[in-house]
């Protein structure tokens, strides 16, 4: 670690070294700039130590039919045990000094940045920085429900770094996170209960994708309680556990309760209200189309940015890194504006969700006139090779669905949604077409090659190339 680099001036100061911010500072370094890391948890963040990469790894152990323990050695191993050494070598190793500490700006002194970083035993230093770049995260956000903090809980922090495994598992919040924690644990033995207030899971999603994961959720033996909202949580009379209420009187008893219920950015005691940071209504620091975290005034503030999950866009890891290259480009002069019109939204649960661009739903909320059409994936040849044998009539082997979504006007692909085995890889394609704004006639001349998934595609554009031709004849000339 750095050891005298109080009252130094560096090019760049990165608070936060997760997804974004240890990309960015590794670019900067690597372009000549000197740049202070600075990490108040684990250098890498949280994406492969108690997010992503451990989720990942349980949901292919459960899979795979590992027993617990197994899946926890799995999970230990891919995670390096937690033990962050290895990334704050890759940053060490690139050129970047770092410091372990919780960092955070003061007044800015000239054409420099102040920043305060406390270590350990009340140790404090401070440094300039001619730019800041705030790559904070988001933290697990708890709903305001009586009871919460007496009674077990785990956030998905603590379910991704557990080594005892409940008996007894309810999720609370049917998103993203929950769906993929419930399925793991439901896949390694727990008996798992999901309690969501939407009328079904994903509830981002067009319709369709969280009501067809409700019924694999189901399949899988989780409980699925929908427009359920709790009232109170509290300890378990007859042992250890929680009990949770629920508004319409049910209760649920287990031996945790995992909340899953949304995150909220790392905005807070890091000296930005002083300086005039926008909070976005999501609670994200709002940031220009070159990630500048802006003022007041809606201007970008000198020499600071912001990029990752503490910002107002997507929170996943590769937006965190693509907001890392669209800052390191502006610092470095190469500036282009950011596009999230194309930006994946995956679930790793089986089958996967794949999901991008816009939907029916949020088109027309907009008044953007649109047309969709779609195709049923167990209706292309891989289906029936998959499932090792010609299926009866009318039985379905494989659940999943391509919808494709198109501007009625112009014919370009506006959005999709998939569901299906490894949808998050094979979904891709339709991200491109997305981000190229790529006429429906051209996805659906596109050869695909048989027998794959994405032959669904194919035919999900070419009724929805039909579609947009027949409006188009009946129009007025
Ligand atoms: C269970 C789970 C599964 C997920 N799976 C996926 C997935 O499969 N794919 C995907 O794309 N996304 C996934 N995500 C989301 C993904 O983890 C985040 O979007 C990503 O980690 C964000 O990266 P980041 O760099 O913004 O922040 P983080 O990784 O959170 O890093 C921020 C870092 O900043 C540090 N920090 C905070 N405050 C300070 C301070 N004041 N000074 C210094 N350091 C500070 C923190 O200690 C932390 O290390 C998942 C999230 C969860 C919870």
């Amino acid at each position: 670690v750095a050891s005298d680099e109080s009252s130094r001036t560096y090019d760049v100061v990165v608070l936060g070294t997760g997804s974004g911010g240890k990309l960015a500072a590794i670019e900067l370094a690597r372009s000549g700039r000197s740049v202070l890391a600075v990490e108040a948890g684990r250098f890498g963040g949280e994406c492969p130590y108690v997010a992503c990469v451990p989720a990942k790894s349980m949901l292919y152990s459960a899979r795979n039919h590992l027993s617990w323990l197994d899946a926890v050695r799995r999970r230990d191993e891919v995670t390096d045990r937690r033990d962050d050494e290895g990334s704050l070598r890759s940053l060490t190793e690139e050129g970047v000094e770092v410091r372990r500490g919780h960092g955070r700006l003061g007044p800015r002194l000239g054409e420099a940045h102040t920043v305060l970083v406390d270590g350990a035993l009340g140790a404090q230093v401070e440094v300039r920085a001619r730019t800041v770049v705030v790559a904070t995260g988001s933290s697990p956000r708890l709903p305001d429900l009586p009871g919460l903090d007496v009674v077990p809980t785990w956030s998905s922090v603590d379910a991704l770094s557990a080594d005892e495994q409940p008996q007894r598992l309810v999720v609370l919040g049917g998103g993203p996170v929950g769906c993929e924690l419930a399925q793991a644990y439901a896949g390694l033995g727990s008996q798992v209960s999901v309690v969501e207030l939407a009328d079904r899971l994903l509830p981002r999603e067009t319709p369709w994708v969280g009501r067809l994961l409700v019924d694999v959720l189901r399949d899988d033996g989780v409980q699925v309680l929908l427009g359920s909202a709790p009232s109170l949580a509290r300890p378990d009379e007859a042992g250890p556990g929680v009990v949770l209420e629920l508004e319409d009187g049910h209760t649920l008893t287990a031996d945790r309760l995992l909340v899953a219920d949304g995150r909220s950015p790392n905005t807070e005691d890091l000296g930005l209200i002083r300086l005039g940071a926008r909070v976005a209504r999501s609670g994200g620091l709002a940031v220009d189309a070159r990630c500048r975290v802006l003022g007041p005034d809606g201007e970008p503030i000198a020499g600071l940015f912001a990029v990752g999950d503490v910002t107002s866009e997507s929170r996943f890891t590769h937006s965190a890194n693509y907001q890392a290259r669209v800052a390191t480009a502006e610092i470095t002069g190469a500036g282009f504006d950011a596009d999230y019109s194309a930006v994946p939204r995956a679930v790793y649960t089986d089958p996967a969700v794949f999901c991008v661009g816009t939907s029916s739903e949020a088109a027309a909320e907009q008044g953007a006139a649109v047309v969709t059409a779609s195709f049923d994936l167990a209706d292309v040849e891989r289906a029936t090779l998959a499932a090792g044998a010609v299926p009866p009539p009318g039985h379905r082997t494989v659940r999943g669905r391509v919808e494709l979504v198109a501007d009625a006007a112009s014919g370009v692909l506006v959005g999709a949604s998939c569901v299906g085995p490894e949808a998050d890889s094979w979904g891709a394609e339709l991200a491109l077409a997305v981000r190229a704004r790529l006429g429906v006639h051209l996805l659906a001349e596109n050869v695909r090659a048989f027998p794959t998934w994405s032959e669904a595609i194919s035919l999900a554009a070419f009724r929805l190339d039909r579609e947009l031709a027949g409006r188009h004849a009946r129009l007025p000339a």
